[in-house]
């Protein structure tokens, strides 16, 4: 455990107040739905996925503006019973968390809000679906407070919000070259690394998880990454291109000497 705010070192303070600070997106609307899809032919529907845009003259930031829906069991039948169909939808992630915190979940003020603020989630799924409304056998609408706690992100935000071709605070030497717009995985601490969307290279799915394969690359020798890749690449023809091949042992001895991360002082740790 770090300790409390009292005990931390001057550097991690300075460290964790930067990190602490940096600009955010705002938080998501979602709204939950399924439907009695009796005669409802959905075949022209190729991508579950769509994104609606409701005026291409306002901003993509706006939560009323642009959402997304998703029908998965499209894809996947095992998702609901025979007949029926599942959607989420969700608004970008510039909802203002503001006027939310100000609200008490459960409240009159609260619900009538939380449909306020839906109507244009349910607008979006009826340029597909023009009778969802009267379709509906269950529905709940999720707002930021609701995306905070079951996703426990805080303020529900999307994530960090650094704007493009500045270098980040704590973005690492290369940023005064390249501009990184997230934090890099180093932190004051030996031996503490972070990964995840608030760091290099930045929100979704593949990046958290690129995150983490920087992460476990740090902290070993090139020549594990090397095996590694190879080794992935004998399990299945698709993953053929993974092989490092002769390249990689060429660019092995070039790099070894810095692998692992000698600023994480690992061995030191470990011989401590
Ligand atoms: C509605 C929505 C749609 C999205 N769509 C896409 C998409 O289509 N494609 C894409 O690439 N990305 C998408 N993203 C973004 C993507 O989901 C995230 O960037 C990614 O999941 C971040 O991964 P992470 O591991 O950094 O954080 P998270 O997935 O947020 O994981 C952090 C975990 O830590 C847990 N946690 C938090 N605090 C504590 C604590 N104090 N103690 C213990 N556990 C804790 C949380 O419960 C959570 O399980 C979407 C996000 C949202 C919200």
């Amino acid at each position: 455990m770090i300790g409390t705010k009292q005990e931390l070192p001057n550097e991690v303070q300075e460290w964790k107040d930067q990190l602490g600070k940096l600009p955010r997106h705002g938080a998501i609307m979602h709204l939950f739905i399924a439907i009695d899809a009796e005669g409802l032919d959905l075949s022209h529907i190729e991508d579950p996925a769509h994104l609606v845009i409701q005026d291409w003259g306002r901003s993509m930031q706006d939560s009323q503006n642009l959402c997304s829906f998703f029908i998965p069991s499209i894809l996947d039948k095992s998702l609901c019973p025979e007949g029926k169909h599942v959607i989420h939808v969700y608004s970008s992630g510039g909802e203002p968390y503001e006027p939310w915190e100000k609200l008490q979940p459960g409240s009159e003020e609260y619900e009538e809000y939380k449909k306020e603020r839906a109507e244009v989630l349910w607008k979006a799924v009826e340029r597909c679906i023009p009778d969802v409304r009267d379709r509906v056998e269950f529905s709940i609408i999720g707002s930021p407070l609701a995306h905070e706690a079951f996703l426990r992100r805080d303020r529900g935000t999307y994530g960090m919000a650094w704007a493009a071709g500045t270098g980040a605070p704590q973005s690492g030497l290369l940023s005064s070259v390249l501009p990184f717009p997230f934090p890099n995985l180093k932190t004051p601490i030996d031996g503490l690394l972070r990964c995840g969307d608030s760091c290099f290279p930045g929100i979704g799915t593949p990046s958290a998880a690129a995150s983490g394969a920087i992460c476990a690359n740090t902290m070993n020798p090139v020549g594990k990454h090397l095996d590694l890749l190879e080794e992935a690449s004998k399990r299945d023809p698709l993953y053929k291109f993974l092989n490092p091949g002769i390249m990689g042992r060429v660019y092995q001895p070039l790099v070894e000497g810095m692998t692992p991360s000698t600023e994480l002082k690992v061995e030191q740790t470990q011989n401590a």
